[in-house]
């Protein structure tokens, strides 16, 4: 049993708390939301009284926060008060840069850490399934894969400080530009008088097969458990497609890559949330693409 400190309550830290509780950890917990704290408690976290009660004398630290801002912040809190020998994990979407000044700053503080940010959404951190991008040393990855897996399925080591972002928002670039990709074809479908069924059972075993397609069809029927069934309620909003696409561009930015699709379902889906409809689940795109005029 790990004696963890859980920062970050929210809809994905919460239920992953709960899934270390039930693994059989201790789990002292902190959220600047009350709402998130009453709720976590209910499934076993011990709400500390603030950020640092909850670290103090823990084996493992993990951060579950919006933005690489608040992750800082908290680090830069934090690490002096740290148990020597404690791992601190972040697994919240952050940009890379951001995410290697972590990892800079607890190796400064003498502690380990890994970058693990993850997929699967609020279903997976409820059932456990997530799968987990994981960056930095061998060393650390070693004490902390254990502790994922009580949260995930899949645990995948991508390399250095970083590694696992960078994963994350390349995966995630993918998926945004492969949801618009399959939404024009089922628009254009419509308009040729193919029906969506029809469309699915050919592309879906064919060369233009994709999870956006098989796992997540933006149009109601095929994929009966797909959020196009539920009048798109999310599943993954399009508020955080667009944050890690925005994250995709950051970082082609930095590095100096050219992203010219990227760029332009970035552009999409700001139009999307710009719109009113950035608490839609993301395949709602298909909404905008069939009124483009
Ligand atoms: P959320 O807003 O529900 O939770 C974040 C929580 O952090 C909030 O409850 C907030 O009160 C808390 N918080 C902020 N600053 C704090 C501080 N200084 N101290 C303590 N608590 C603080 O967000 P979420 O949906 O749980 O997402 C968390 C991270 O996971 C984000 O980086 C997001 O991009 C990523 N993510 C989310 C999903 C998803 O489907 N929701 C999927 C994959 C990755």
């Amino acid at each position: 049993m790990a004696r963890i400190g859980f920062i970050g309550l929210g809809n994905m830290g919460g239920p992953m708390a709960a899934n270390l509780i039930r693994a059989g950890h201790h789990v002292d917990g902190f959220d600047l939301a009350a709402h998130c704290c009453t709720a976590a408690a209910a499934q076993g976290v011990s709400i500390a009284s603030s950020a640092k009660a909850a670290i103090e004398a823990a084996d493992i630290v993990i951060t579950m926060l919006p933005a690489g801002r608040h992750v800082i912040e908290c680090y830069t809190h934090l690490l002096p008060h740290a148990k020597i020998g404690s791992l601190f994990i972040d697994c919240s979407t952050i940009d890379v840069q951001t995410a290697r000044l972590a990892h800079e700053a607890a190796r400064a503080a003498g502690l380990l850490s890994l970058d693990a940010p993850v997929s699967g959404g609020v279903g997976g951190a409820v059932a456990g399934t997530l799968t987990f991008m994981v960056g930095g040393s061998e060393e650390a990855f070693g004490l902390g894969e254990k502790i994922l897996a009580s949260m995930g399925r899949k645990i995948v080591h991508c390399g250095e400080a970083g590694a696992g972002q960078a994963a994350k928002i390349c995966n995630n670039m993918i998926l945004g530009i492969s949801m618009i990709a399959v939404s024009e074809a089922f628009v254009l479908a419509e308009k040729l008088g193919l029906s969506h069924q029809a469309l699915f059972d050919v592309a879906s075993t064919s060369s233009g097969q994709c999870w956006s397609l098989t796992s997540y069809c933006p149009v109601p029927g095929p994929v009966p458990a797909s959020p196009a069934n539920q009048d798109y309620k999310p599943g993954f909003a399009a508020a955080l497609m667009l944050k890690d696409l925005r994250l995709s561009q950051e970082a082609a930015k930095n590095a100096g890559a050219a992203t010219s699709l990227g760029k332009l379902a970035t552009d999409i889906y700001e139009q999307f949330a710009a719109a009113g409809h950035e608490g839609a689940d993301f395949s709602a795109i298909i909404n905008a693409v069939r009124a483009a005029p």
